[in-house]
């Protein structure tokens, strides 16, 4: 809390005009005497932006590329708002980190988020983490920096929630030392759960972006679909759990009632359940240890019915085998994996690739490039840029 806003939280809303950007804002408009939102960030939505500084008043917005900060600016002029606009990444650095900002909600998609989100955690500020793609690049630097900072790191994708919900009191020293034998992490299977491989080949952008649960950007919709994002889910709980990948069960679970679960060694299985929607892990995140409305219906148990677990089976599942692997050889690899798969997904939503190519794209990336240590900023980013240049040959050749 920062005492000298009359003790509410101010946030920094790193992807403002996202999908977790506004089931963001949706829990803080239900919650003023609480919350007060600092700084907006965002990229292209413009006329969006301009609606939430009218309505949130945060005292900076900050857009990606200039052109869009003097759209904005020039918005703002004809609106009662008095934001300041900024431009770039360094102004996403400053605004997460101003004394003002007490949570950082990192909630843009993609590697564009880390150097944000890695500024948080130098600042040592309430980082509320839905970019996964953040912490599966930068892993064990971006664990370091925060406990260093003595940032709070509280998991907003829902499986992580789930699972830090049903984990011993924050912070986590040691999985065994809580009796965790291993996480189950739940995954709905996305909207292509079951398909042969030949009916794959010929699925469009539109297909794989709809959900049969949950609504999300376009991104991590394909993702799901590739069961990439299962695989960045378990990198992801390696590092925020410090577990082993042979310590994380992937469970296929279509209904995603159940968003994880954890198993102790005396037997009992824990597990997190609610409606599928982002609002519950977001408010659970931003009022931890507290609990507040999130605006999510209770879970109506009688309308579930039933609940069905499936194993994975890897063979099928390419990019969930090859994001497996990456953590397994760990490094750069998670890097690699993650810049690939942004360029291979990019490609198929821009209809340069088909879907069953996403995989093979990321997987000929981490076979040219030789995985190096990941200790340094500068060597992750370099591992990016090189997977980046490598995966679009690949799509320029299969294209
Ligand atoms: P989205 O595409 O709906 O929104 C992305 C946001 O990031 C937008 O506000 C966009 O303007 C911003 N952005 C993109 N590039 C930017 C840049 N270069 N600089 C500044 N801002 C930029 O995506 P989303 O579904 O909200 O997902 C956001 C993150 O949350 C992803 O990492 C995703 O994996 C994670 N996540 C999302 C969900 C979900 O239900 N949507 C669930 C769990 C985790
Ligand atoms: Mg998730």
């Amino acid at each position: 809390m920062n005492a000298s806003s009359g003790n509410t939280s101010g946030i920094a809303l790193l992807g403002a005009t996202g999908s977790i950007g506004l089931s963001t804002l949706d829990v803080v408009r239900r919650h003023p005497g609480r919350f007060h939102v600092t700084a907006l960030v965002g990229k292209s939505q413009v006329a969006r932006m301009a609606q939430l500084c009218q309505e949130f008043q945060p005292r900076y917005a900050v857009m990606a590329a200039p052109e869009e900060s003097a759209q904005l600016r020039a918005m703002l002029a004809q609106q009662d708002c008095a934001c300041e606009v900024l431009t770039g990444v360094a102004a996403m650095e400053q605004v997460v980190a101003a004394p003002e900002t007490d949570v950082v909600v990192a909630a843009i998609v993609g590697a564009a988020g880390l150097l944000p989100t890695l500024a948080a955690a130098r600042a040592g500020k309430r980082i509320l983490l839905a970019n996964k793609e953040a912490l599966v690049m930068s892993g064990q630097l971006f664990m370091d920096t925060a406990r260093n900072h003595h940032a709070t790191l509280l998991p907003v994708d829902s499986e992580h929630n789930a699972i830090f919900q049903c984990l011993p009191p924050y912070p986590i020293e040691n999985l065994a030392r809580a009796g965790v034998d291993r996480i189950l992490l739940t995954a709905s299977g996305g909207p292509f759960h079951g398909m042969a491989l030949s009916q794959l080949e010929s699925v469009t952008p539109e297909q794989a972006c709809k959900h049969p649960n949950w609504v999300m950007g376009r991104k991590i919709s394909v993702d799901s679909a590739t069961m990439m994002n299962k695989g960045l889910e378990v990198i992801e709980a390696c590092w925020l759990f410090d577990a082993t990948v042979d310590q994380i069960q992937v469970v296929i679970h279509p209904q995603s009632v159940i968003h994880s679960m954890v198993q102790y060694r005396d037997g009992s299985v824990l597990a997190q359940l609610g409606n599928p929607d982002m609002r519950t892990p977001i408010a659970n995140a931003l009022a931890w240890p507290e609990r507040i409305q999130s605006g999510v219906a209770s879970l109506d148990l009688f309308k579930v019915g039933r609940l069905d677990f499936q194993e994975p089976d890897l063979k099928h599942l390419p990019c969930l085998r090859l994001a497996m692997e990456a953590a397994r050889v760990g490094g750069t690899a998670s890097a690699v994996l993650n810049a690939a798969n942004e360029i291979a997904v990019a490609a198929f939503l821009d209809k340069k690739i088909r879907f069953t190519q996403i995989a093979a794209v990321v997987e000929d990336t981490m076979e040219a490039l030789p995985t190096a240590s990941a200790k340094s900023l500068e060597a992750i980013l370099a591992a990016d840029e090189q997977a980046r240049a490598i995966a679009l040959n690949q799509v320029r050749t299969r294209g």
